[in-house]
């Protein structure tokens, strides 16, 4: 087995977020993505490169994501081209990719699209939705009316039933629901969401407001801080701890009124609920996750202000030892600990603005 990074924390690498595009067809102004992609994307080959190399560095699981990925229209191909990564064996000495996942706002979720993805080896999907009315949606995802919010929503909760049958099955885990709330946009939308998810099986995960690229206007004040979340719901639908896994994102609980359905049968979806406290509740202790920009830059920290471009790795002509050798110095210099220094610059109240330029959200990808 050749030998895995460990970065100056001692972090290993586990999790690539790739973004396929900036673009997004919604305009959620707490994002701000942009409405034309950088010059100079991938193209599928050099993704595949990519993807090979950090596999060979630790990667086991992929996130596809963007901007709004569904807008590529090569995504199906780049996922069965992944597929070989996924059938080699757990001891393979080039490492063996485990999981394909995709985060979408599901508005292009087709029936049609959701079985091409399933059937090209897509094993996850993670939709994001932040409100269930025409206008709170709207308002979120920066439509002009609310007769536009329903339209959306209407989507959102067509794509959930397809993915479904397409095969994502929420008891599995393979298809869950996002939400970022905002303590002016759409606090009053944590309990319908949360009624939502549990009507249809789904586990949500509640995102805090996060200060990611430095033009979505963020303040501390609206963040709704992943505790309160939980106390509003507790209080509707008690819930218990489970914790967070080794390396993730997301506390996770569990209804105490599902937890007999969830212990007898394993099963997962609609008896979860989980929560990212990126802001008050940072996670960058055991973070091993890598990003990297349609356009082939790199960051080791959502909230990173400096990438680095892998092109000169991948062009004219790639050379995979090459780009292995990079990514491995790039890992290996890693020192991110982003939200947690954020919050010791104020240690009383916990959160403070960022004082340098940050990569945006739509080139990083959640
Ligand atoms: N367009 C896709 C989607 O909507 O899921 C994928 C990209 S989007 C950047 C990925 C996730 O990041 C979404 O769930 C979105 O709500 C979340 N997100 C975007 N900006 C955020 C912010 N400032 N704070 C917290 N979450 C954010």
């Amino acid at each position: 087995m050749a030998e895995r990074p460990l970065d100056l924390h001692g972090r290993p690498l586990g999790v690539l977020r790739l973004s396929l595009t900036a673009r997004c067809n919604l305009a959620c102004p707490y994002c701000c993505p942009d409405l034309e992609d950088p010059p100079d994307l991938l193209t599928l080959a050099e993704r595949v490169a990519l993807v090979e190399a950090t596999v060979g560095l630790g990667v086991h699981t992929l996130r596809l994501t963007g901007g709004e990925p569904l807008l590529n229209r090569r995504l199906e191909e780049l996922i069965a081209a992944l597929q070989p990564l996924r059938r080699r064996d757990p001891g393979d000495p080039r490492g063996a990719l485990r999981e394909i996942a995709l985060t979408s706002n599901g508005v292009l979720l087709g029936a049609e699209r959701a079985r091409q993805l399933k059937a090209a080896g897509l094993d996850r999907i993670t939709l994001s939705l932040d409100g269930t009315d025409g206008a709170s949606v709207a308002r979120m995802a920066g439509l002009g009316s609310p007769a536009a919010g329903d339209a959306v929503l209407e989507k959102v909760l067509a794509a959930i039933r397809h993915a479904r049958e397409a095969g994502f099955d929420p008891a599995r885990g393979a298809l869950k629901l996002n939400a970022v709330l905002t303590r002016s946009g759409n606090a009053d939308q944590l309990l319908p969401l949360a009624a939502l998810a549990r009507e249809q099986g789904l586990e949500l995960r509640l995102i805090e407001f996060m200060d990611v690229g430095n033009r979505n206007g963020w303040e501390p004040e609206q963040v709704l801080p992943a505790n309160e979340m939980v106390a509003r719901i507790g209080a509707a639908w008690p819930l218990e701890p489970v914790g967070r896994a080794p390396h993730g994102t997301a506390g996770r609980w569990r209804y105490r009124d599902r937890a007999a359905d969830a212990d007898a049968s394993g099963a997962d979806g609609g008896s979860h609920l989980a929560v990212v406290a990126s802001i008050t509740a940072p996670f960058c202790g055991d973070c091993n996750r890598l990003r990297i920009t349609a356009d082939g830059v790199a960051y080791s920290c959502l909230f990173a202000a400096d990438g680095t471009d892998l092109k000169p790795w991948l062009r004219p002509d790639g050379d995979a030892a090459r780009l292995e050798q990079a990514l491995r110095r790039l890992w290996l210099q890693r020192r991110d600990r982003y939200s947690e220094e954020r919050q010791m610059i104020r240690p009383g109240d916990g959160v403070a603005t960022p004082s340098r330029p940050q990569a945006e959200m739509a080139y990083l990808g959640g």
